[in-house]
């Protein structure tokens, strides 16, 4: 008998029980004799949860005077240790397992073997469904299949009937009640609470039984087949990083969603009478099974994979597509999702989304700049996130120390109040330093400047007081739009970006498109595919390919700086012709301009950032040339290590106080001198309190950071001697053994500077 044959055996017989009109104990007793009968079982019981409880409802086999007395608790005995774990148990010597706990009033005595299954209704063990045996043996895989796929259509028939008190906070595994604690990696710090919101929403299955196989059979066909068109479009766009998922991942995709035994087991799942979304659900219940017994990391990773697709699966069948975004938050919320692409944060209502927690993520990574840039805390790398946080469970989150609590006691939400006070406070305090300009100890005016990419974030110029935004990233509105934004809504954009700064200059960087900012209406079009995005057709490369994009920008630019100084840089400027090249475009739409009596900027500063090592070694050729060099320490760092930014598993693996990064960067500073040019930094480092005192010590004077770094840094700037971190950066700079870190932190220390 195939387990196919056996569960629809018992189906078809449940489902007559079902449509009948007997009142829901009757169905229950009948549900009992049938299974027991199919699986030629001398016992087989129900427990359904009540008033968190588990309580015998049903048995052919037991004493039936048992029924509604026989309660045990969660965890109790083998019945509930199988709706605490929400696991499965097989035994051949019921007594001979450790929970097993003998209640004299059912007379199980007679019996030996022992088969259970929770059944879980909406992810929760609602009760549990065994036989049992007089023989010693152990159920085959057949039965033991059937019997789960009976408890899957039991939770609907005891749904229907009522039986099910969802509410119980009984009905939830172990790891999804009480507190728990998630620590990852601090990815943007901040505290942040609200209530969790899965940015892919889980889809709960309603109807468990099919009413025509043939037509759930072709639904599944018409998902797989939808779903695999949606794998080869990802892996065929160059920059499908965008969506935030990796090349590694979509392989491991492809792999699953053109695998033959998962579709037939998926078949088999709906040929035994389940519905498309229950036959999806059941295997994967299947493989979570299976997967729990084989502890390795590495196909446990491939299980993340697999659970992925399978919910993508279930969402194309249920028809739930969009993401949380497009059903709106309703509340404060903390945003879970394995990851995410600039643009999909973007799409989040900016007033109740307050924290995100992400399975991946990585320092640099876009999406983490924008959050940082929004004031978002997020933790990144939280193993373990899904099997412990329920959709709606109140979370804190903690992003300064790395952790985030779910389902926090009155106590620890308490603390978590008192914390979120304090930093309030101390934001208060950096507030007061908004109109005192940032001095050194010893007298030197430091430029402290701020990124920024949209409308919305000038607001902090004010707020912070910073000198200007030293990086405005003009992509963000190409990534926040559907199709190309026109010249004219650029133009406005840029107006009124420097009409919000008034006086401060406001540095805007050319379309830095490509990498992990991808934008679906503008993909390579060579065949040849970017095997590695932020090393491909990006930034610059593509805009001085793409000539039609850069002129329009730069028209766009030109006419909203009229009358005014526009300040204007080059991303990923690697040789020198091409800032010239770049530098072309525009004076030729100026002396466009001109000739149609145009009102033109008063000035342009032109400038190149540095961000591919190579362009360090051309200073010579490139300083005379531009007013200004700006260090995009984010990709320069990926480079110089030769370590994607945008991948998780490096997110750790390199630092920006390693001396490698210093000595470049204080080199880059040497070479510089006698310049008339201006260096600075705007990559992410700059905002960090130990790196920036590094920078300072290696003789940065502008920096240009997030908005929320302005406060602290310019606190910090006014508490240091240039005199004395200089000379200790050299020592420590030639001192091959030291740690870096431990001595910054130990100087700061010496001297009261405190750091969040
Ligand atoms: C950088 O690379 O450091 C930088 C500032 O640019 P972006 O992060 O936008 O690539
Ligand atoms: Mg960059």
């Amino acid at each position: 008998m195939t387990a196919a044959s056996s569960a629809r055996q018992i189906l078809t017989r449940l489902h007559e029980v079902m449509a009948s009109r007997i009142h829901a104990q009757g169905k229950l007793d009948r549900v009992v004799e049938i299974i027991g009968e199919s699986l030629d079982s001398e016992v087989c019981s129900i427990y359904l949860l009540r008033d968190h409880m588990l309580e015998l409802f049903a048995t052919r086999g037991l004493n039936k005077s048992a029924v509604h007395v026989t309660r045990m608790a969660i965890g109790e005995g083998l019945t509930g240790t199988i709706a605490q774990q929400v696991e499965t148990l097989n035994l051949a010597e019921a007594k001979a397992h450790p929970d097993f706990k003998y209640r004299p009033e059912t007379g199980e005595e007679k019996f030996h073997s022992f088969a259970g299954v929770p059944i879980v209704y909406h992810e929760r063990a609602v009760g549990v469904l065994s036989v049992q045996h007089v023989e010693q043996r152990r159920y085959e895989d057949v039965e033991i299949e059937a019997l789960q796929t009976t408890a899957m259509v039991l939770s609907e028939v005891i749904a229907n009937a009522g039986l099910i008190d969802e509410h119980d906070p009984a009905a939830l595994s172990e790891a999804q009640t009480g507190m728990q604690t998630i620590s990852g990696l601090k990815l943007v710090k901040g505290l942040a609470a609200g209530t969790a919101v899965f940015h892919q929403p889980r889809v709960t299955i309603d109807q468990v039984m099919a009413d025509d196989i043939e037509a759930e059979r072709h639904r599944v066909y018409s998902a797989f087949d939808r779903m695999r068109e949606q794998i080869e479009h990802m892996a065929s766009q160059a920059e499908f990083r965008g969506g935030g998922e990796h090349e590694e991942v979509l392989e491991t995709y492809k792999m699953f969603a053109y695998d033959e035994g998962w579709s037939r087991r998926i078949n088999e799942a709906i040929d035994s009478g389940l519905t498309a979304e229950a036959a999806i659900e059941r295997v994967q219940q299947r493989t979570r099974m299976r997967m729990r017994e084989i502890d390795d990391p590495l196909l446990a990773d491939r299980m993340h994979d697999l659970e992925d697709l399978s919910n993508r699966l279930l969402r194309i069948v249920a028809g739930q597509l969009g993401t949380a975004a497009s059903q709106g938050l309703k509340r404060d919320t903390i945003l879970i999702a394995r990851n995410l692409g600039p643009a999909e944060l973007l799409e989040y209502d900016r007033r109740r989304l307050k924290g995100v927690i992400l399975e991946e993520g990585s320092l640099t990574a876009h999406v983490v700049i924008v959050a940082r840039a929004m004031g978002i805390p997020v933790l990144g790398r939280a193993n373990g996130l899904r099997a412990v946080v329920c959709e709606g469970d109140e979370i804190l989150l903690d992003a300064s120390k790395a952790v985030a609590t779910v389902r926090p006691t009155a106590q620890i939400a308490e603390a978590f109040d008192r914390r979120f006070a304090k930093s309030r406070e101390r934001q208060a305090a950096y507030a007061e330093l908004r109109d005192v300009e940032p001095f050194t100890r010893c007298g030197t005016r430091i430029q402290v400047m701020m990124n920024a990419g949209l409308r919305d974030d000038m607001n902090a110029l004010q707020l912070t007081g910073a000198d200007g935004v030293g990086l405005f990233r003009t992509e963000f509105q190409f990534l926040v739009s559907a199709t190309l934004p026109q010249r004219e809504r650029q133009t406005r954009l840029y107006r009124d970006v420097m009409d919000a700064a008034g006086e401060r200059p406001v540095i805007f960087r050319t379309v830095d498109i490509g990498g992990d900012k991808a934008v679906p209406y503008l993909r390579s079009d060579t065949s040849v595919q970017d095997e590695n995005p932020s090393m491909g057709w990006r930034a610059l490369r593509l805009a001085l390919e793409r000539e039609g994009l850069l002129k329009a920008q730069a028209r766009a630019l030109l006419e909203a700086a009229a009358g005014r100084t526009l300040h204007v840089m080059f991303p990923m400027v690697s040789e020198v012709w091409e800032f010239d090249a770049a530098q072309q475009v525009f004076e030729e739409q100026l002396a466009f301009l001109k000739r149609q009596k145009k009102i033109v900027p008063e000035a342009i500063n032109y400038g190149a950032m540095l961000e591919v090592p190579a362009l360090a070694e051309m200073l010579d050729l490139l300083l005379p040339k531009v007013g200004f060099v700006s260090i995009g320490t984010n990709d320069l760092t990926q480079f110089l290590f030769a370590a994607d930014r945008a991948n998780p598993k490096l997110a750790e693996r390199y630092d920006w106080l390693s001396p490698a990064i210093l000595r470049f960067l204080r080199r880059v500073l040497q070479t510089s001198a006698g310049y008339d040019a201006e260096i600075g930094i705007c990559g992410e480092m700059g905002g960090r309190s130990l790196e920036a005192l590094a920078l300072l010590g290696i003789g940065y004077r502008r920096l240009s950071i997030t908005p929320a770094a302005v406060g602290p840094i310019k606190e910090l700037v006014r508490r240091v001697d240039l005199n004395e971190i200089s000379s200790a950066m050299n020592d420590w700079l030639a001192d091959p053994g030291c740690d870096l870190r431990a001595n910054l932190q130990a100087w700061a220390k010496e001297r009261g500077i405190e750091f969040d």
